[in-house]
């Protein structure tokens, strides 16, 4: 670990509340500037857990998550809000989309909160339409609701979300599995051509060992972690 760690965590812990809870703790965990890392582990692993972790939306119990050198703990709630769509472009395993928005209010969201990632964005508009473009999406989807999509329709406009206005961190949670072989390689490429880009260090998590190859580095959940469930 390096002090310019990208996101760093140090004896971070965190324990699910309620009846056969699960505790998970991460003694050490880093991703450093431009890095590409693969997070590979089994379901119920916790991996989506230590992602919320990084990500802000749940806070450690005990020791630090930082990102970019900043400990999430010392930020309030609607700060933390406001950093995470600063630095993280974020692809929630459950996509995490408004229904009710059009496709283009789905993917600009982040913009409205992270005046750095709009400086970088010239022409939102047509960016939007452009990544749904790259991302294989029929044109003229952005007009569309959300609800009304597929499952992998869906899939590919929270990447295309998280894509937009370029953060220097993107991190995704199994994000190939609603998606046929072309559209998954076309996503990874866009990944790494921003990672390329811009220097973004990019987090993903999955089950799929083949997709190490392209990773800087293969980290295994079971060597990073311990856990521990209590019975229900
Ligand atoms: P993975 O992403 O590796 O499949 P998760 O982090 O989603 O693993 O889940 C690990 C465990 O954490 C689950 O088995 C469950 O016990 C607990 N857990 C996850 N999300 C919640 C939640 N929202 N509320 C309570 N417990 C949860
Ligand atoms: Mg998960």
């Amino acid at each position: 670990m390096t002090d310019g760690s990208m996101i760093e965590l140090k004896d971070a812990g965190f324990r699910w509340p309620g009846r056969g809870a699960f505790a998970l703790t991460v003694p050490e965990f880093f991703v450093e500037r431009g890095e590409t890392v693969l997070l590979l582990g089994e379901s119920g692993s916790g991996k989506s857990t230590l992602l919320s972790m990084i990500c802000g939306t749940i806070l450690a119990d005990v020791g630090t998550v930082a990102v970019d050198g900043v400990d999430l703990k010392t930020l309030s709630g609607w700060s933390r809000d406001r950093f995470r769509a600063e630095q993280i472009g974020v692809v929630f395993q459950q996509f995490n989309l408004l229904p009710f928005g059009s496709v283009a209010d789905n993917i600009l969201l982040p913009l409205r909160f992270a005046p750095g990632r709009r400086k970088r964005c010239a022409a939102p508009k047509q960016r939007a339409a452009e990544l749904c473009q790259l991302l294989g999406l029929p044109d003229g989807i952005t007009a569309s609701k959300a609800a009304n999509l597929s499952v992998g329709q869906q899939q590919r406009v929270a990447v295309a979300r998280a894509l937009i206005g370029e953060p220097p961190i993107l991190i995704a949670d199994e994000p190939t599995s609603s998606l046929d072989e072309l559209a998954q390689s076309n996503f990874l490429d866009l990944m790494f051509d921003q990672v390329a880009a811009q220097g973004s260090s990019l987090l993903m998590v999955s089950h799929d060992p083949q997709l190490g190859e392209r990773f800087d580095r293969v980290v295994r959940m079971t060597d990073i972690v311990t856990i521990e469930r209590q019975a229900a």
